[in-house]
């Protein structure tokens, strides 16, 4: 065991000896709901009601920072897991080999096993395991077996699915609230394709993504008028985040678009590549050709090229057994492109994790969190742990620590005097 893992699950072990200020019978549920592709700040110009109560009623992270690889998969099954990337192997929104060439798109991916199942437990099989039920409406990962195990309740998005029908955002949310109150689960993660599709489409920019925040701000007050309607006001818990950012794609006249054929004849060097997918492209050398294929792409402009086995650590995808030898990073806003520009997107992810457009959400809200509450910002590795606490179950393994979110939720014996200082120090958002 490493290090600084056995430190982090130590700090753990102490952390949840603490006991949550509920005092009633039973354990309190918890709800995970991501929208996918959330901005950390798409609600400042925006008319966003329920969401401003919130931070009111619960718990806000100026913004949280997700895994490098900032892409739908590899970031959800970071939440989920609390692993790195590296860890889960969950690399890249496609399934792939780079022997056999195959190249599953991502909704395609959402029930093969072999891609998710890699021995980095997700939270629903951990809590089954300790006596829980759970659920999974459309998220990532929810639809596969680990170790032949399922998820108890699971409803996987396929491919084509509309993801901006309101009205059956609502309905999925009374799907939800009737597996808590009819089928007694524990956990419930919930995931929406929105604000990510229309980002990507008309870009973050564009008064249709303004529309959709207003859209995902109603569905809010909706998700807590239906948790009223069920009576789990004092028994639910619940976290909204997101996987990561948006960003304008910068186009011709503006800049010159990368188009890595140029640099590298990519069909001679190159066994396996998926460079057409955003600012984030993986490829395979071919034998004795890595240097070559280093070399020539470091001549690129707006581009970071990367062995993996030299990649930051910061990063944690070096010790990936999945990752292709050669990952290249394109700048903010720059799409990468192999032979011709094929790419229409108006915005895109899969940049820096550090650059802030890239930075996502946290609210929670519920019994256990704190009221009127602003955090610093965080990693969403972060979460993990935090859910466990949450559910008063025992973590798998994992790289997240408790101590980082922990401030959030109430415990017993808490003065209201602690909360008000906590107030004050918050104010400085
Ligand atoms: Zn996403």
């Amino acid at each position: 065991m490493k290090l600084e893992l056995f430190v982090v699950l130590v700090a753990v072990t102490c952390a949840t000896s603490k006991p949550l200020n509920k005092a009633t019978t039973g354990k309190n549920k918890l709800l995970l709901v991501s929208f996918d592709g959330f901005r950390w700040d798409y609600d400042q110009d925006v008319e966003t009601p329920h969401f401003d109560q919130l931070v009111v009623d619960g718990v806000k992270a100026k913004y949280i920072t997700p895994p490098m690889l900032t892409m739908t998969s590899p970031s959800h099954f970071t939440t989920i897991t609390g692993r790195w990337v590296e860890d889960h192997e969950v690399v890249h929104n496609m399934m792939f080999n780079t022997k056999t060439n195959l190249k599953v798109p991502h909704k395609k991916t959402l029930t093969r096993s072999e891609w998710w199942d890699n021995g980095a437990l997700p939270l629903w099989i951990t809590a089954q395991d300790q006596g829980l039920k759970t659920g999974s409406f459309f998220f990532p990962g929810g639809g596969a077996n680990y170790s032949g195990q399922a998820v108890n309740q699971v409803v996987v998005e396929e491919a084509g699915h509309p993801d901006d029908n309101e009205t059956e955002w609502r309905q999925n949310i009374d799907t939800v609230m009737s597996w808590f109150t009819e089928e007694d689960l524990d956990l419930v993660t919930l995931y929406y394709g929105e604000p990510d599709n229309v980002g990507h489409a008309k870009g973050p920019d564009h008064p249709r993504r303004i529309e959709i925040i207003e859209q995902i701000d109603r569905t809010i007050g909706y998700l807590r008028e239906a948790i009223s309607r069920h009576g789990l006001n004092d028994s639910l818990n619940v976290i909204i985040t997101s996987d990561h950012g948006m960003t304008t794609v910068k186009k011709r006249p503006e800049v010159d678009e990368i188009i890595l054929n140029k640099y590298l004849n990519l069909l001679q060097h190159a066994s396996f590549e998926i460079l057409d997918y955003g600012g984030f492209g993986i490829l395979t050398p071919r034998p004795g050709q890595e240097q070559k294929v280093y070399d020539a792409l470091s001549n690129a402009p707006n581009l970071t090229v990367y062995k993996k086995s030299e990649m930051p650590e910061s990063f944690h995808l070096a010790k990936s057994e999945r990752l292709p030898p050669i990952v290249v990073v394109a700048d903010l806003g720059f799409n990468l492109n192999s032979r011709f520009i094929v790419y229409v997107n108006k915005g895109d992810h899969g940049y820096h994790n550090g650059e802030m457009d890239m930075k996502t959400i946290f609210r929670a809200f519920g019994p256990n969190f704190k009221r009127n509450f602003l955090t610093e910002p965080f990693d969403s590795i972060h979460i993990y742990p935090l859910m466990c606490k949450l559910l008063q179950i025992e973590p798998a393994p994992h790289n997240g620590s408790l101590a980082v979110t922990e401030d959030m939720l109430q415990y017993n014996g808490e003065s209201e005097q602690t909360k008000v200082g906590q107030m004050c120090r918050s104010s400085s958002f």
